[in-house]
Formats: C-alpha cells, structure tokens, sequence
C-alpha cells in the first residue's frame, strides 16, 4: 500500500485548499483496504450483508418447463393439422397436471391436457393455450387459431440455470437475492464480517442529552444524525461520545476509536480556526490530509489513516456533516465493506421550480424538495434557509440539488440533477 503523499503527489490537479469533489472521491478511492474475513449465516440474517463467494446455481430454476397460465397444454403441430372450417382445432383432454402434481400419461397426436399455472408441462406437449378462449367439456377443448408455437411456456432453468453464476462476491444481499439464494434450497451463505465504524464529537461547546444547557452550550446533535447514516449502511457502530478540544482527551479518544474499529469518523475540529490543532494532534499517529473542498457545504475534510484505521474528519456544521457523508464517506464504507459493484449514486434530472444563485468553481449540494406540478410532472424546489448549520432543511428535503463544478445560477424550468433520499429497495 502506497502512502497518501505518494498518491496525492502522482495526482494531476491535486490542490489541498481547492479540492474538487471528484479529486477527493478518487484520493479516497485509492487508499481504502476493504475487510477480508467472512462469516456463515443464515439466509434472513445476511440481508443487508456483502456475499463474500460467488454462489453457481446447483439446480434449474425452474426445474422443469411448466405452465405459465391456467389452460390447455397442446401439440402445437396438432393445430394446422386437425383446423376445421372455422379455423378452430378440436382436441381431446385426457387429464389435468397441477402446480406440484403433475399429470403422469404421454397425450398422443390430437390429445391435450388441462394444465394450472406453475404445472409441469406434459410430455410432448410445446404449447399453453389459455382457459379464457377454448370453449371446452369434460371430453374435448376447441382450440381457437392463432396460437403461437412455444407460448405460455416458462422453460427449466429460465430465472436460475444450472452451473451459471447467479450471484457475485462483492454484491450486497437484498431482498431480491435473498428469494434467489431460498429459491436454490440454500439455508447459509458466506459474507464479510460487518464493517466497525467508531465516531464520537469534537467541541468544547457540545453537551449530551441529559444534561442541562448553560451560555454558550448546545447540544450535539451530530453523533444522533451519525448514528441514523450509519445504522442504515449496516456496520457495527461505536459511539464514543463528546470529546472536548483538549489534546490529551482527543488524543485518548483517537486511539480508543483506531483500535478498536476500521474506520473512524470525527465531527467538528477540521475547521480554519481548529485544523492546526488537530493536524499537531494526529501528525504522528498515522497519515492525514486536510483539506479545504471546492464544495458547499462541506469544505473543510480530514482524510487518511490512524494507525489501520480508516479516518474521515468531517465538518462541525450539522449539515455539512450529512453531505460530507454521503457524498464520500458512504460509498467508502460500502467499498470498505467488501462491495465490488458500483455504488454511486445516481443523478437524476428534473425541472427545477426555483431560483438557485450559483457562481462556477465549487459543487454544491442544495437541500431540495420533488414535487409533482399540476400536471404531474416532477419538479424540484430549494428547501428554506441553507445554512450549512440548518439542519432543518435536510429534514425538509428529500433529495439533494446537484449543482456540478462549472454550474452557474438556475432559473424555473431550467433541468437540474437531484440525488433522491428515499430508494426503493
Ligand atoms: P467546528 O467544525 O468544530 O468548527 O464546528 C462548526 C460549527 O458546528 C460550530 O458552530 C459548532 O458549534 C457546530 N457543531 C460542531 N459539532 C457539533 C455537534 N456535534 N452537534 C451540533 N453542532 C455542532
Ligand atoms: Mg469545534
């Protein structure tokens, strides 16, 4: 493993007091090592989990060709064969083949069986023609013409083939793969350990809940919105409290939090005024940059390594800290997870339905409402007060407004890219 100094020096464009965004995700990128060890569970408890080993499927999913629809199992050749006047075939029903109980005889030329959804197809049989159009009795079904060789028909191993790999290491478990892995009569799979992230507060003003307020005081509310994020990536969390700007107790805390965890996240103490003391406090306990990030909000960031921990020394500002988080930290924690697919987050473009103020040269990060205008259409508008200390409008919001690098100011109607809060799965 190279040294950051070593990465950042062979870096074009690298500036640490004009650091843009994408340079600081690509210096991040470069200097994490991901977990290695792995653990057995069972099936429900890895959901959430990062598959550790490719699982191949060992069966056809499904094992055999079977029905899709409820109806009539046919030769299809039968059907130009036997057509009469109208264009209608009859054919004789010889039985009925269930979903788990298939129909057991071999219909011959001019034969057809009653088939459910989900049923085995009969032998010989290439062709579902549905219930709805065949006029039927107990004997003999009139096929209508028309029917497509092959249709209503899944084939054996159509969702899982044997010996394919079905899904990768590196993937996340949702609940998707959970069916998938159930659906090949596996109970176990194999993941990588859970991530453990410690944190704690910096910052002589903070108080914890409980305790009253006096002048000057406020209540840290930074390791409640830390422990939200972090909860939802799945890592084990330790929080370690406030500390306040004192080097011996900050000194203590950083190296609690490097032994114990892969990666340490710090609020507060990154700032102009607090960066010095910081920087002397850390210099000879691991590799740390810090840096002014051409982005708003957000801009002052400490990066690097305490001892073999991970550390992301993120903004005081309470916003600052949700952005600075999700727009580095969380994609390096799912990398230091295991997960090999891309997790970027994707932008997606909308109307805007405000006026944005925007000069070129920094990324901001706008806290922005989706809407539905009178005519359905989705359109995004800014939330209040933008204060990077106005946590009320990440409460407000539920996505962010990016605006790039080189974006100016925005105008209604203008299409603009959102990342949306809420995902489905
Ligand atoms: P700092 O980056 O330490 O200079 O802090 C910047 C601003 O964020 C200051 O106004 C701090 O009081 C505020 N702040 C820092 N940490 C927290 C926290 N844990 N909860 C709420 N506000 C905080
Ligand atoms: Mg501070």
């Amino acid at each position: 493993m190279s040294t950051l100094q070593h990465i950042v020096s062979c870096m074009d464009g690298y500036d640490p007091n004009a650091l843009q965004v994408d340079k600081a995700r690509e210096v991040i990128r470069s200097f994490l090592t991901p977990v290695t060890e792995t653990e057995r569970l069972p099936v429900r408890q890895a959901l959430g989990r990062v598959l550790a080993e490719d699982i191949v499927s060992t069966m056809n999913v499904p094992a055999h060709d079977n029905s899709a629809m409820d109806g009539y199992a046919l030769r299809h050749a039968d059907l130009a064969a036997g057509a009469n006047e109208d264009g209608a075939t009859a054919l004789k029903v010889i039985g009925t083949a269930f979903a788990g109980k298939a129909f057991g005889g071999v219909p011959a030329s001019g034969e057809c069986v009653r088939v459910m959804t989900g049923a085995v197809m009969p032998a010989g049989c290439d062709t579902v023609v549905i219930q709805e159009i065949v006029k039927a009795d107990d004997d003999t079904a009139l096929i209508p013409p028309g029917q497509k060789h092959g249709q209503n028909r899944r084939f054996a191993g159509e969702d899982l083939a044997l010996g394919k790999v079905v899904l990768k290491a590196g993937q996340a478990l949702r609940p998707a793969e959970l069916g998938l892995i159930a659906s090949l009569g596996t109970g176990e799979v194999t993941v990588r350990r859970r991530l453990r992230v410690a944190f704690f507060s910096t910052g002589d003003e903070l108080v914890s809940i409980g305790t009253p307020l006096a002048e000057g005081q406020l209540y840290d509310s930074n390791r409640y919105t830390l422990w939200g994020m972090l909860a939802r990536l799945d890592v084990e969390i330790i929080d370690l409290g406030v500390v306040p700007d004192n080097p011996q107790r900050l000194g203590a805390a950083f190296r609690d939090a490097a032994s114990r965890a892969d990666a340490v996240i710090t609020s507060g103490g990154v700032s102009v005024g607090e960066a010095d003391f910081t920087r002397k406090l850390l210099g000879d306990m691991g590799e740390v940059l810090f840096w002014k990030i051409a982005m708003k909000p957000g801009r002052p960031m400490a990066f690097g390594k305490i001892g073999k921990a991970h550390f992301f020394g993120l903004p005081g500002n309470p916003v600052a800290v949700m952005v600075t988080f999700y727009q580095f930290v969380r994609e390096a924690l799912l990398h230091l997870s295991g997960r090999s697919d891309d997790t970027t987050l994707p932008l997606l473009r909308v109307t805007c339905a405000s006026i944005i103020k925007k000069s070129p040269g920094r990324t901001e990060y706008v806290r922005g409402r989706l809407t539905r205008n009178a005519a359905g259409e989705w359109q995004v508008a800014i939330t209040g007060s933008q204060g990077s200390g106005v946590l009320r409008s990440m409460s407000e919001a539920n996505c962010f407004i990016v605006l790039g690098h080189e974006q100016g100011s925005v105008k209604p109607g203008d299409a603009l890219s959102v990342q949306v809060f809420d995902g489905l799965i």
